[in-house]
């Protein structure tokens, strides 16, 4: 029998399919099978230099930077409803590409549809202010867009990520260069001829492929890009503010998290085991704002953890592509093999493996970087599990005996993205809210968002929010305007 053969794909650059300047390319895998899925270009330097001239020549060109603000709405509108209609062949891309279950790959391209349907609204609402000032003068400002804007992309919401940001970018008028992860460019590439499609004109939108130095930090040092929105590390997050700061360019970093979820005796377990498990256990755990260390009132520990390693042990793992299947694999075996380690780690330390703890080795999963639903209890503050990002399905376990200890060991970490509350007493919830170190906080549920709803960290996870009204700003700069009146 023949093999299937493996596709090569071009980046998108100036409205056109290229290579590499250099020819070079690398594989990129389906982690249910750990077979190679495509081909793919390695960019560098070079090819970030002609992507950052191809944006800037659209910025400059009046058909982009004097076009009719509703139009350009309407443009961001098309490419949400392209992508609705595509919404299936979307999620299957990223499903191979990325492991993740069909189910929360739809999920994921509704959302990025979203972002655009949000940001196509507000294209012909971003506007200045009169300012009263002394004399007969008439002093106004105006929101200009930026210039070239950089999107660096992690691997964990390929698309959903990436349209986070880029449509904002756009609204603002904007034109972009987006640099998908190593290992999950397909779908951001598939995007590029929908966007084309929809009108955006040439060089509005590039994407180019490869390393993260080669061609993120190239792109983060580029004197012509005005501004960097990079999801990822926090250890990219620093490389990428440092480049940066060389052509003093703006930065968007949304970084890691270690996202406590505390629940109080007074909750309903039920509901909130369910919303533990989904919120350290969705995307595999490869979540910024996974909720990774839970903290649970002593009273009611017994109970919660029966809950959730019933829970855990019955969550079934495939290939995202298969109906039933719950959690898919890590994104690559190399992430896996980081979970594995920090679990052996958690154990030294002296946590108890509750359940998990390993790679599975049935028949469909072998060959597949899949790591079993884990939870570690028993874990202390100072311990690394309970300090470091793990990002995978990993939850670490400790009790507090009342709520001044919660909010302590809560907000003992470098991080502040997300922290979730369970509690039936209203007060509490929002006392809570106020005393949690983090930008995002939910309260009897798992972690949700909207585009509407701001998204951004504290601490170490990040320096601004993306997503909702404010999000604006981030992409336009000010302009002041005084007109002196005889
Ligand atoms: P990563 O930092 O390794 O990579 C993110 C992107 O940066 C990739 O495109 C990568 O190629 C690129 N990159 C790597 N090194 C670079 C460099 N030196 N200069 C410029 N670009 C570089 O992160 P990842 O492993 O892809 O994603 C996981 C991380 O992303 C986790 O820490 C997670 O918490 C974080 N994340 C944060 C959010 C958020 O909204 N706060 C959302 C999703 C993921």
């Amino acid at each position: 029998m023949q093999a299937e053969a493996v596709p090569s794909y071009k980046m998108f650059v100036g409205g056109a399919w290229v290579d590499s300047h250099s020819g070079r390319n690398y594989p990129v895998f389906d982690p249910a099978a750990g077979r190679v899925l495509a081909h793919i270009p390695k960019g560098d330097a070079e090819d970030v230099n002609a992507a950052v001239d191809s944006a800037k020549k659209a910025f400059e060109d009046p058909a982009w930077r004097h076009i009719d603000p509703s139009k350009r709405g309407r443009v961001l509108y098309k490419i949400a409803l392209t992508l609705r209609e595509k919404l299936g062949e979307f999620a299957k891309l990223e499903t191979l590409n990325n492991g993740k279950p069909l189910g929360q790959a739809k999920g994921d391209v509704a959302q990025s549809a979203r972002h655009f349907e949000y940001f196509a609204g507000m294209a012909d609402k971003i506007q200045g202010s009169t300012i009263p000032v002394p004399g007969n003068r008439f002093d106004y400002t105006v929101k200009e867009p930026l210039g070239v804007t950089a999107h660096v992309v992690p691997w964990n919401y390929p698309l959903a990520m990436a349209a986070r940001s880029i449509a904002p970018a756009l609204a603002a008028g904007n034109t972009v260069v987006a640099k998908p992860a190593s290992f999950t460019p397909l779908t951001l590439l598939k995007f590029a001829e929908l966007c084309k499609e929809a009108g955006l004109p040439d060089g509005a939108f590039n994407v180019l492929t490869g390393g993260g130095e080669e061609v993120g930090g190239a792109l983060a040092k580029h004197r012509d890009v005005k501004l960097v929105a990079l999801t990822g590390s926090v250890e990219t997050g620093v490389q990428v503010a440092h480049g940066a700061a060389s052509s003093l360019a703006r930065t968007v970093l949304e970084l890691g998290g270690k996202n406590p979820v505390v629940v109080f005796a007074d909750s309903d377990l039920d509901k909130a085991a369910e919303g533990v498990l989904n919120g350290i256990f969705t995307n595999a755990g490869q979540m910024c704002w996974a909720g990774s260390r839970l903290l649970v009132e002593a009273g009611v520990k017994e109970p919660l953890m029966e809950r959730l390693v019933r829970g855990a042990v019955a969550m079934k793992l495939g290939s995202g592509l298969l109906p039933d299947t719950k959690m898919g694999p890590l994104v690559a075996g190399s992430q896996r093999e980081k979970v594995s380690g920090y679990v052996e780690l958690g154990l030294k330390e002296g946590a108890k493996l509750s359940t998990g703890g390993s790679a599975p080795d049935d028949d469909g999963l072998r060959e597949g970087y899949f790591y079993r639903p884990t939870i570690l209890d028993n874990v202390e503050q100072d311990m690394r599990v309970a300090r470091e990002e793990i990002f995978g399905p990993v939850l670490t376990v400790t009790s507090f005996e009342e709520e001044d200890e919660a909010v302590l060991k809560a907000n003992d970490t470098d991080f502040g993205l997300w922290a979730g509350v369970w509690t039936r007493d209203l007060s509490r919830a929002h006392r809570m809210a106020e005393r949690l170190e983090a930008g995002i906080i939910t309260v009897n549920e798992e972690p949700v968002t909207f585009p509407q709803t701001p998204f951004g960290g504290f601490k170490w996870s990040g320096n601004s929010s993306e997503q909702g009204l404010d999000a604006i700003s981030s992409y336009v700069r000010v302009k002041n305007v005084s007109v002196k009146l005889d």
